[in-house]
């Protein structure tokens, strides 16, 4: 066993109804004033003004920062540091998918440190704490609010930059199961899938320890368990806490074992095409986990039974079951089966190739990748 170092600085508050208990953590904090970060999306179904409500009634002064694009740019985090220090806010809410999440955790960085998004890029660039952060995941899930790392597109070159910090790690993560309970399908599909690759990822990675793979089989167990009976019926209340708590550890364990070659593609077809990073994930999996098969030592069998539909598996057991029923997967909730379904482009591939490698992603996953095997795995998945 190799050496390692597992750490949550957070507090983590789970419950159907406990996004109320918001005033009651920002008074912990002993915050007067707040920046909320969120998304016009999450404005017009009513959860902005729930919040800002909500805190209003407390005593505590509350701004909105919403102008978020999906695969959120420098632009909206400069954005978001001039609100942030014009009104005066001692924290930050991040209320939201990924998009809010990554803006909230640079902002923090930007607004204590100063810069831009790019001083910090890489692997622990941050010289010291942040504004405390309180993240309400409003998707299962991207694992945000409990991980390091913020993805922030620069709108020039389409480059996904990813920064990976400890004090980037949110100090309340509140978990509201009645938040993902109206989800449109298609996102609760994308979201499910890619907090399952976080699980899955992490059990594979070459970074992965006895306590990741504890949330990372847990997380696969609640997620693979009830994602068909979710997408089926978000206001499935059990299927909803399953799958918001899956998506945690999830998070929790690829925050500390980092992830693979999935990740590592995915970020170049949302940089360059603005394909959901959760769809961009899904349709490389069963591409990846086919190529990976080479270096399983086993797990693939456990995997395979956090997720089959069928019995479970025996010792006739082939890593190409597994592929199969990952594909199967995708087909049942609805996640196309190519890249060029989604509108990806040959002519791309050498540039993203090029983004992908620079991915620390690439380094964790079980098999060892050149260049020349990411081009062939982005041409197979096209
Ligand atoms: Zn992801």
């Amino acid at each position: 066993m190799k050496e390692f170092q597992f750490t949550i600085p957070q507090d983590v508050i789970f419950g159907k109804g406990s996004f109320d208990r918001l005033p009651e953590i920002l008074e912990k904090l002993n915050c007067k004033i707040v920046l909320l970060v969120s998304d016009p999306g999450l404005q017009k179904v009513g959860l902005v003004d729930r919040a800002t409500k909500l805190i209003r009634e407390a005593g505590i002064q509350c701004f909105e920062f919403l102008d978020i694009q999906a695969n959120p740019t420098v632009h909206n985090v400069n954005e978001a540091v001039k609100a942030f220090n014009e009104c005066g806010a001692e924290s930050i809410i991040a209320l939201g998918g990924g998009g809010p999440m990554d803006v909230a955790k640079a902002t923090g960085l930007i607004a204590t440190h100063g810069g831009t998004v790019i001083d910090y890029v890489g692997l622990e660039k941050v010289p010291g704490p942040v504004v405390p952060m309180v993240a309400i995941p409003t998707t299962a899930g991207t694992g945000s609010e409990v991980t390091a790392s913020s993805v922030i597109t620069d709108s020039e070159t389409k480059f996904k930059m990813t920064v990976i910090s400890r004090y980037l790690i949110p100090s309340y993560a509140l978990l509201d199961p009645d938040l993902i309970m109206t989800l449109p399908a298609g996102i609760a599909a994308a979201c499910g899938v890619d907090s399952f690759i976080h699980a899955m990822e992490a059990y594979l990675s070459k970074m992965g320890n006895p306590f990741t793979d504890a949330m990372a089989e847990k997380a696969m167990e609640l997620i693979g368990g009830n994602i068909r009976q979710f997408v089926a019926s978000r206001d499935n209340a059990e299927a909803a806490c399953n799958m918001m708590v899956g998506s945690n550890l999830a998070g929790v364990a690829f925050a500390s074992a980092l992830l693979g070659n999935i990740h590592a593609m995915s970020h170049p077809i949302s940089g360059f095409f603005g394909v959901a990073h959760g769809v961009a994930n899904a349709i490389l999996m069963p591409t990846i986990v086919e190529y990976n098969a080479l270096a399983d030592n086993g797990r693939y069998r456990k995997i395979y039974d956090y997720v089959t539909l069928g019995k479970k598996s025996d010792d006739s057991f082939t890593p190409d079951m597994l592929v199969g029923e990952l594909r199967r997967l995708n087909q049942d909730l609805g996640i196309p089966d190519s890249l060029s379904a989604v509108g990806v482009t040959e002519d791309k591939i050498p540039e993203m190739v090029t983004d992908a490698m620079k991915s620390g992603n690439i380094l964790r996953n079980p098999r060892q990748s050149t260049g020349k095997d990411v081009e062939m795995l982005y041409r197979k998945a096209l």
